[in-house]
């Protein structure tokens, strides 16, 4: 697929020893702009091969002046074209290709040793499958394409045998705090996973006061800061729910081993509880670097560029339990995982369009959740067998919340 010479040339140039061959899907966003914070105090560590975006031209130019990858990919071709024009006018070789079958190219390409998946949504799913497939490092932060297609993803990862390293910072807490020969919770003397949270920018609101929440107000997070999606779905708590799913996944678990706390500091990032009554927990500063400097460097230690934590200063930190009736995002995932089969297809496309209808203030904050029911409720969830039908199950879910949103706005 990559008809370059730049790809051939990166070959050739490579010998025993080299720094790891690094593919940055969604550098333009957060994750991805932290990820190459991290690359670039460790050149002689990391070489970049691909950075991604939908359409961001301007962020993606100043990336490849400084990182130089050899391939740069956006979704949209006109954005590609702006690429490819301005980084010809500044003589950087970088090639510039566009689409979905490029994005996959790069995730998959023999050059590349690690991939960073941080494209935010269903987007993410193909070349986030295609690396797992190619049995690539791939450090995992599109949570979302693990929760479509979770079955289909640890089948390739043992076929290909790919490590799959949680960026999600509670995942990559719980992954921490596993003894390094894990497979299961019960052989491991596992009893709970206590999965924090920060409780997001509603944690003490009424109802009625979120029934009037503007995306403003949703995507002003307290302790961090994320892109608009993730930002809302942190507002909602559904980020939680879609986040029992994945760990049900990564540590091969069922959601009763997982309970969700509330811990409005952002300081431990999850913990562990093992049968003797020992509980580990992972502390640190709110910085993403912290995992994504964790999942580059494993199995051993690197700089991240986080300050380390003052914990003299964080002295206070406070654990409570959800409201489950504020915040029905819990029971809905947890609801739709033991369904199995499609519901989390289902469920994550319908969060996906509602987000987005909120955040063009099409619905109000409160009637995304009566969108997830709706779509839940109307669309049979077959058991997907293959990729093609995770992404047709997703579309007709879209299709019916569109329609849900159409109905809510009438
Ligand atoms: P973001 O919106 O800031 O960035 C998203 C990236 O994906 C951008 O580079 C964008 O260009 C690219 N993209 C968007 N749509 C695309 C498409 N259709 N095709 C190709 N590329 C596309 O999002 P983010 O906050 O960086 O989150 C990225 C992922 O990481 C999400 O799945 C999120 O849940 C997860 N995550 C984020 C954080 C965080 O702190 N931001 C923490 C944990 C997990
Ligand atoms: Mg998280």
């Amino acid at each position: 697929m990559l008809s370059s010479t730049a790809g051939s040339d990166f070959m050739n140039s490579a010998t025993a020893g080299d720094p790891q061959v690094v593919t940055v899907l969604g550098s333009t966003g957060s994750i991805g702009r932290s990820t190459l914070e991290v690359l670039s105090q460790h050149p002689e560590r990391y070489r970049v091969f691909a950075l991604t975006a939908n359409n961001n031209t301007a962020v993606l130019v100043d990336q490849c002046k400084r990182l130089r990858p050899y391939f740069a990919v956006l979704l949209d071709a006109k954005a590609a074209a702006e690429v490819r024009e301005q980084l010809s006018q500044l003589k950087i070789p970088t090639e510039v290709l566009e689409g979905v079958d490029n994005l996959v190219a790069v995730a998959s390409a023999s050059e590349v040793d690690t991939v960073m998946a941080a494209i935010v949504g269903a987007a993410g799913l193909l070349p986030t499958f295609a690396a797992v497939q190619a049995g690539k490092k791939v450090l995992l932060a599109n949570k979302e394409a693990l929760v479509m297609a979770g079955d289909l993803f640890i089948q390739a990862q043992t076929q290909s045998q790919a490590q799959l390293l949680p960026i999600d910072s509670e995942h990559n807490a719980i992954f921490q705090c596993l003894p390094h020969d894990y497979s299961d919770p019960k052989q491991a003397g596992i009893t709970r996973i206590l999965l924090t949270g920060s409780g997001g920018p509603f944690r003490q609101w009424s109802c009625e006061a979120m029934r009037s929440a503007t995306p403003e107000q949703a995507c002003n997070h307290p302790n961090w800061s994320m892109g608009k999606k993730i930002s809302v779905d942190s507002a909602t708590l559904m980020n939680k729910g879609l986040e029992i799913i994945e760990a049900c996944w990564l540590f091969a678990m069922t959601p009763d081993l997982i309970d969700v706390v509330i811990h409005p500091q952002s300081v431990v990032h999850s913990m562990v509880e093992y049968v003797d009554g020992s509980i580990l927990a992972h502390l640190g500063n709110p910085d993403m670097k912290v995992p994504i400097a964790h999942a580059l460097a494993w199995p051993h230690r690197i700089v991240s560029g986080a300050a380390s934590l003052d914990i003299i200063a964080s002295a206070t930190l406070d654990f409570e339990a959800p409201d489950y009736s504020r915040f029905p995002a819990l029971s809905i995932a947890v609801d739709s995982i033991r369904v199995g089969a499609g519901a989390p297809v289902l469920l994550n496309a319908a969060n996906e369009v509602a987000v987005e209808a909120f955040l063009q203030r099409s619905i109000r904050f409160d009637q995304i959740a009566e969108i997830w029911r709706r779509v839940m409720d109307s669309v049979e969830s077959e058991q997907p067998e293959d990729l093609n039908m995770v992404q047709h199950l997703d579309r007709v879910a879209r299709i019916k919340a569109i329609e849900q949103v159409r109905q809510l706005q009438a």
